[in-house]
């Protein structure tokens, strides 16, 4: 489905976006992906894409946060694989804690992490994309940004900041054939949610009509249907990937 196209997707050496790479991958895609300090996953990872997929993949360590590392990795980018038709902006991270307690460096890196760097890697994406007269923009919002959730005012906020961020950039571009989405995964299985006990994890899963966490894959398919030709007539859409938790 995605035969010859390129995607940028950031963070990817674990969890959702690693299996993101690999879906896009088997669909014949192209795979620059980024990465924060997981060097080794990351080389590794780039080889078993192009040895396992036959597509050119290749793994850049870079700050999503930083606006100046943003631009210069869509430099890079483009000049190793020529042209970019996909940008995932996937990275995250979570400093959970109650308001109460929240310092202002907690709220700060998460803003910068998870909404900041959607800014930075759009805008630096944004001249090619227009150039191209063509692009697929994701945005990897959470069902948290539309429903809020105690201990994580940061994270919701930054989540809730990236869907008016989505909305905003595809009613600006729309008519130069670029498109931009949202996919708000819920509770899905990675080491972002290892971290939780099994009551916590439990009383997630209770709440779920299909009964279970989800898996990076089932993120990856409903990413794939947004990068992909079947939705050229979907855009500035948040698409929830949650098990039915959010109706
Ligand atoms: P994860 O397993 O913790 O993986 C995070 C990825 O982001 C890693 O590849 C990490 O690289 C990278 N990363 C972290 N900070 C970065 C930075 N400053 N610059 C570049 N890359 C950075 O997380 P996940 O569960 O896959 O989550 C992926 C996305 O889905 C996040 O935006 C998250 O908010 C969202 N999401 C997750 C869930 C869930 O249940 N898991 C639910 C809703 C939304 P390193 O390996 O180098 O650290």
């Amino acid at each position: 489905m995605l035969q010859g196209k390129t995607a940028l997707i950031t963070g990817a050496s674990r969890g959702i976006g690693k299996g993101l790479a690999e879906v896009f991958a088997k669909n014949g895609c192209n795979i620059a992906f980024t990465y924060a300090s997981s060097v080794e996953k990351a080389m590794a990872f780039e080889k078993e894409l192009a040895d396992t997929y036959g597509i050119k993949a290749k793994g850049y360590q870079s700050n999503a946060a930083d606006f100046k590392a943003s631009d210069d990795l869509a430099n890079a980018v483009i000049a190793d694989f020529g042209k970019v038709d996909i940008l995932i902006n996937n990275a995250g991270i979570t400093r959970d804690t109650l308001m109460l307690r929240m310092t202002e460096e907690q709220w700060d890196e998460v803003i910068d992490t998870n909404l900041k760097s959607a800014f930075n890697l759009t805008k630096a994406f944004l001249k090619h994309f227009l150039g191209n007269r063509a692009g697929s923009i994701i945005n990897m919002t959470s069902i948290v940004g539309i429903t809020g959730n105690a201990g994580q005012a940061n994270y919701a906020a930054s989540k809730a900041g990236m869907i008016g961020f989505t909305k905003s950039v595809a009613k600006e571009i729309g008519s130069r054939g670029i498109r931009c989405n949202a996919v708000a995964p819920g509770f899905i299985e990675t080491e972002m949610t290892e971290a939780l006990n099994a009551d916590v994890k439990k009383a997630w899963v209770d709440t779920i009509p299909l009964k279970r966490g989800g898996t990076p894959e089932d993120v990856a398919n409903a990413c794939l249907f947004l990068a992909s030709d079947l939705s050229t007539y979907v855009t500035g859409q948040t698409l929830n990937v949650c098990g039915g938790m959010v109706m």
